[in-house]
C-alpha cells in the first residue's frame, strides 16, 4: 500500500439502521491516484466470480456520458475474474445497455438481468404501495432484454419492515414465486418472514436473495433459523457487519455458517454509488482473501457455483 493511500468510508443511507442509532459504513482503502492492492495471499481463491449484487445506475453512465461507460465496468469485471453478474439499475436502462452491448460478450461476462423497482430515488420509499411500479414490472418482464428474459426483481429496500405488507409488495412476491423469478431484497429479518408469507407456498418456493444477509447486524443464529425455514433463501454478503475478522478471513461464527450452508451464499459488489466502482478491485480482492481460507469446493460454490446453479449458467 502506498504512503499516500487514504482510508475512505463509504456509508449506505440506511434509515432503518439509522433509527437504531448505528450508522453503517464499509471501510475501503482508496489510494490517491490509483488503487492500492493489499498484498496477495498465497491461498487466495483464484477461480471465477459471480457478482450477485451489481448496479449500473445512471450516475455511472447515463447512456451517453458518465465516469463508468460499459467498457470501463466490463474491464473491471474482466480483470477481477467476474464472469457473471446479477445486473440491475436505476432506471432499468443501464441493465439493458449491458445486456445488449457486444462488449459484454467480448469480455466473457454473462448478464443475469433483474428488474429494478426504481425509476428515480423517490421510488425507494414508495414502491411497496405504488401501483405504477407494479405495472412497470409487468411491462419490463414482458419485454425482456437483449440477454434474454429478466430473471429476478430487485434490489428493493424496506426501511420499515412493516411495509413488506404493502399491497404492491404482496403482489410482487406472489408474482415472483409464480414466475420463478428471484427476488433481491435489502430488508431486515422480520421482513423476510413477512415477504415470504405473501407467496402461495409460504415462501418455500420463493428464491429470495437476501442482500447483505442482515445489514443491520441480524445475529447469526437468527440467520441460521431463517435459512433452515426457507429452503430457497440465499444470502449475499456485501456490507455484512461482523463477516470478516483478522487478516480479512471469515469470523468464526460466519465460517461455521457458510460451512453449514455451502450452497446458500453468494458474493456481490453492490455498486450503488460510483465509489464502489472505483473500489471494485479491492472488493473482489477482499472476497478472494476469505474464500481462499475455505475448503476449495466451498470457495468455488460461494464465489461462482451457487449463482451459476441458480441461474442455469455453465
Ligand atoms: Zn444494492
Amino acid at each position: 500500500m502506498g504512503a499516500r493511500a487514504v482510508r475512505a468510508v463509504i456509508c449506505k443511507p440506511f434509515r432503518a439502521v439509522a433509527h437504531a442509532g448505528r450508522p453503517l459504513c464499509a471501510m475501503v482503502l482508496v489510494a490517491l491516484g490509483g488503487l492500492a492492492a493489499p498484498p496477495a495471499g498465497a491461498a487466495d481463491y483464484s477461480g471465477p466470480l459471480f457478482d450477485a449484487h451489481l448496479h449500473y445506475n445512471q450516475e455511472a453512465w447515463n447512456g451517453q456520458a458518465g465516469p463508468h461507460p460499459p467498457a470501463d465496468v466490463l474491464a473491471r469485471m474482466q480483470r477481477n475474474g467476474v464472469k457473471a453478474i446479477v445486473a440491475n439499475s436505476r432506471p432499468n436502462d443501464g441493465t439493458k445497455a449491458l445486456a445488449a452491448s457486444p462488449l459484454t460478450r467480448a469480455a466473457g461476462v454473462t448478464v443475469v438481468p433483474f428488474i429494478r423497482l426504481y425509476r428515480n430515488r423517490a421510488d425507494y420509499d414508495n414502491w411497496y404501495r405504488d401501483d405504477s411500479i407494479h405495472d412497470m414490472v409487468l411491462a419490463e418482464y414482458a419485454r425482456g432484454t437483449a440477454a434474454g428474459p429478466f430473471k429476478g426483481i430487485g434490489e428493493f429496500h424496506l426501511y420499515d419492515s412493516g411495509n413488506a405488507n404493502g399491497p404492491v409488495a404482496k403482489k410482487l412476491m406472489a408474482f415472483a414465486e409464480d414466475k420463478g423469478l428471484a427476488v433481491l431484497a435489502h430488508v431486515d429479518d422480520a421482513a423476510i418472514d413477512l415477504l415470504m408469507a405473501h407467496t402461495a407456498t409460504g415462501g418455500r418456493k420463493l428464491r429470495l436473495i437476501w442482500a447483505h444477509t442482515g445489514i443491520g447486524g441480524t445475529p447469526v443464529p437468527r440467520v441460521d433459523a431463517l435459512f433452515a425455514r426457507y429452503p430457497l433463501l440465499m444470502g449475499e454478503l456485501s456490507y455484512r457487519p461482523g463477516l470478516t475478522c483478522a487478516d480479512g478471513k471469515l469470523c468464526p461464527e460466519w465460517r461455521a455458517l457458510v460451512l453449514k450452508y455451502p450452497d446458500r451464499f453468494m458474493i456481490g459488489s453492490d455498486t450503488w454509488v460510483n465509489q464502489r466502482w472505483a473500489a471494485y478491485d479491492e472488493l473482489m480482492k477482499g472476497y478472494r482473501t476469505w474464500l481462499g481460507d475455505l475448503p476449495a469446493e466451498v470457495a468455488q460454490r460461494i464465489g461462482w457455483g451457487n449463482g451459476a446453479a441458480v441461474f442455469g449458467l455453465r
